[in-house]
């Protein structure tokens, strides 16, 4: 049996998967924050290059990975599917696991597969610089590794409660060449503001999202850039799926279930939409969509459009909110942390093509340990809500007899996070309201 089943380079997609070829139903369009119309193409030309603002559009089926980026790639891709043998042998269960590993990448998460096109199809563009905001940093730190891959300068705004508890992350950004700053910071107008209101203040992602757009919008050179719940990031992302794909055929298997866990979608989204075309097409696939249960968009959520940031700057998204003012606890999966949901993500839970599950910390920390301590490899928090699904998954199958095949994506490894695992050992995880 084998562990571990890998790809060579060559086998690197030539495309990505764009499901929006494929939805029953279209997406409804993003409408503009002040006129409340659809917005078009040059609404979005201010902070965005045309060939993205073009992917966020486009019902090309297949769209054209470039070289420059497939190159890349290739520094950690294609990444590895392992079989979750010691998994399946503790639990006992007739099921197969597998699963897709992100935390290969340089950055040790999935946001890499999205921030190196973006950087590259900005430097095409003729733009020297990117800026973006982050909230536990995975996502700057990301941007941080592709800018310097092509060149360009980086400004991180990192929210402030994050950037004083989470010096790692911080220092990866300047290790990549990034720079990075506390928000709210004094470089921007919107950062001065609430500073001016709350010397104190400890940020949040909706105030560094402002700054950061407020900086690409007033300079020439530079651009916004976003790490998840947009179209064209849901379609980088879909190289997860396409080659699990390749490699579960290799494996001679398909699977039942798909599953990962949603902040704002895209790993999710990466692993699931290439086999959710199957499922359109009529094979009996399930996919799973897991999210915390202080932050359960999708479970609690309500679809209607909402803004994407607190201060309503960002276009009007059709998706599941919990309302843009909504401030979910400190959580220590920081990256799903966010009270929308992917139009995509939102579109297909709506048309019942997907289902959702939402757990509470302590039990996600559970399984986090057992996979740690069967496969190796401590998972990211976010990656440890799809492995609590997964148990859930192969549980069952064992009560039902079945010889299901379960798929999940593990989107990053924990490395920087083990100050949650300690709260985790000495007990002081209850519920959900645990801050770090
Ligand atoms: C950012 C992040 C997530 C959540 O973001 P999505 O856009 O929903 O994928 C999940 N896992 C890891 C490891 C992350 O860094």
């Amino acid at each position: 049996m084998q562990r571990k089943i890998t790809l060579e380079e060559h086998e690197i997609p030539t495309a990505y998967y764009n499901i929006l070829a494929d939805l029953p139903k279209p997406l409804d369009p993003p409408l503009h924050p002040g006129t409340k119309q659809p917005i078009g193409p040059q609404d979005l030309a201010a902070i965005f290059p045309m060939e993205l603002i073009k992917q966020e559009v486009s019902t090309e089926r297949f769209i054209e990975i470039p070289d420059e980026v497939r190159n890349a790639y290739a520094m950690f891709r294609p990444t590895p599917l392992f079989r979750a043998i010691e998994l399946e042998r503790a639990l006992d269960t007739p099921a197969q696991i597998y699963y897709k590993y992100e935390g290969v990448s340089p950055a040790g998460s999935h946001k890499l597969n999205t921030a190196l096109p973006q950087a590259f199809y900005n430097k095409q563009a003729g733009i020297k610089r990117l800026a973006t905001e982050t909230g536990a940093g995975q996502w700057g730190s990301s941007l941080s590794y592709a800018c310097n891959f092509f060149g360009l300068a980086c400004k991180v705004y990192m929210v402030r409660v994050s950037y004083d508890q989470k010096p790692y992350r911080r220092s990866m950004i300047r290790t990549w060449g990034g720079e990075v700053v506390a928000s709210p910071s004094t470089d921007t107008a919107s950062g001065r503001a609430v500073l001016q209101r709350d010397r104190n203040s400890t940020g949040s992602l909706g105030i560094a999202i402002s700054e950061a757009v407020e900086d690409a919008a007033g300079r020439e050179d530079t651009n916004y850039s976003l790490g998840s719940v947009l179209n064209h990031v849901l379609l980088h992302q879909t190289i997860i799926g396409l080659e699990a794909k390749q490699q579960l055929a290799k494996a001679g298997v398909y699977p039942d279930v798909v599953i990962g866990c949603v902040g704002g979608g895209s790993n999710f989204g990466g692993i699931a939409l290439p086999f959710i075309k199957d499922k359109i097409d009529g094979k009996p696939i399930r996919a799973i969509a897991v999210e915390p249960a202080s932050c359960p968009s999708l479970t609690k959520g309500e679809f209607r459009y909402d803004f994407g940031d607190l201060a309503g700057l960002t276009p009007l998204l059709p998706m599941y909110t919990l309302g843009h003012d909504f401030v979910p606890p400190s959580i220590h999966a920081g990256g799903l942390r966010y009270h929308g949901m992917a139009p995509i993500i939102s579109r297909l839970y709506l048309d019942r093509l997907i289902e959702a599950l939402a757990y509470e910390q302590e039990e996600v920390f559970e399984a986090a340990v057992l996979f740690a301590r069967t496969e190796g490899i401590i998972p990211a928090p976010e990656s440890a809500h799809a492995i609590k699904a997964a148990l859930q998954e192969a549980q069952q199958a064992k009560v039902e007899g079945k010889k299901k095949v379960i798929l999940f994506n593990l989107s990053g490894h924990g490395h920087f996070d083990m100050s949650a695992y300690d709260a985790f050992f000495s007990g002081a995880l209850s519920g959900s309201k645990m801050v770090a």
